[in-house]
């Protein structure tokens, strides 16, 4: 078994993300100096960073699957929970579409009182949600 060092790391978290990564295709891996540098971060420019290693025979697909970049496919998804949300979730701005929206804060005199009896001010069940962006008030559906 020839271990040979694919990668290092300033971070263990780092290299069990890519750890991770290598795993999900198939390629066994392992770590050195994770744990010394877990106990203090600073060690880690000292020793050289976490070591990524992989067999000898696996480094040429290893190296092709660090490099493969999801992040688009990760932007997509995003959109489309994005669009999933916007069909069903109730909880947007008629006004303006905004997704900044929320329960307004308790004013006025019954939240001095509940604030002065309780030491706190008593939360009511609000049915009205307020748009932090262009403060339109508006009941929830
Ligand atoms: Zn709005």
């Amino acid at each position: 078994m020839n271990l040979v060092q694919l990668a290092t790391f300033m971070y263990p978290h780092e290299a069990h993300l890519a750890m991770g990564k290598l795993d999900a295709h198939g390629i066994e891996s392992s770590l050195q100096d994770e744990l010394t540098i877990q106990i203090n971060n600073f060690y880690s420019n000292a020793i050289g960073g976490v070591k990524l290693h992989v067999l000898a025979e696996d480094l040429d697909r290893a190296k092709e699957v660090l490099a493969l970049d999801y992040s688009a496919e990760q932007d997509e998804d995003a959109d489309q929970i994005k669009e999933t949300a916007s069909e069903t979730n109730a909880f947007q701005c008629p006004n303006c579409n905004s997704w900044n929206v929320g329960e307004p804060r308790l004013k006025g005199p019954f939240a001095l009182l509940s604030t002065l009896l309780l030491g706190f001010p008593f939360p009511l069940v609000s049915k009205q949600s307020l748009c932090f962006d262009c403060h339109t008030e508006f009941k929830i559906r």
